[in-house]
């Protein structure tokens, strides 16, 4: 949709540090991050919020986000948990109208340094932090592998 900003970063017209991309989804750091790897997981077709978004791929979103959360706690990150939030509708605080699930890594007694952050919100080395979840992900996968092997 033109002139939706999640829409010109699927298309590649607008930059983001991507994460993870497939047919249907796009995964990439938040431009203000609460916390270091503060990421979105949207769809790649324009849904405005919930009421506009198919099912299947709200649960594909999901299945996603939960992969996310489990690669933030490997590697790098060392992330002891996350936040996954949808915020649905301005009611609901959200201020960009194009359906997106955001995956906020948290750590043990971070409540200090997540309060700061989500004040400040600005960015943590995107490209290391980027590479950090990316190779989460692949240890995720190598688990995976062994598990079913
Ligand atoms: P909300 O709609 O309140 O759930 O949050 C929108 C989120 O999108 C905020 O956390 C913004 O920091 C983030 N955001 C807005 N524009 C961009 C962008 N160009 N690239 C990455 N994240 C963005
Ligand atoms: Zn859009």
């Amino acid at each position: 949709m033109s002139g939706c900003i999640f829409c010109r970063i699927v298309g590649g017209d607008a930059p983001a540090t991507k994460i993870f991309e497939d047919d249907l989804l796009v995964a990439f750091l938040d431009i203000r991050p609460i916390t270091r790897g503060h990421t979105l997981v949207i769809p790649k077709s324009h849904a405005a919020d919930l009421d506009e978004l198919d099912p299947a791929l709200g649960a594909r979103l999901f299945a996603f986000g939960h992969r996310l959360a489990k690669a933030v706690r490997r590697g790098e990150l060392g992330a002891d948990g996350a936040n996954l939030v949808i915020n649905d509708g301005r009611a609901a605080f959200q201020t960009v109208h194009h359906v997106h699930l955001h995956v906020v890594p948290r750590w043990k007694g971070d409540t200090l340094t997540f309060a700061k952050g989500f004040v400040l919100r600005r960015p943590h080395d995107p490209e290391r932090t980027a590479a950090a979840i990316r190779a989460g992900l692949d240890r995720l996968a190598d688990e995976e592998e062994e598990t079913t092997a």
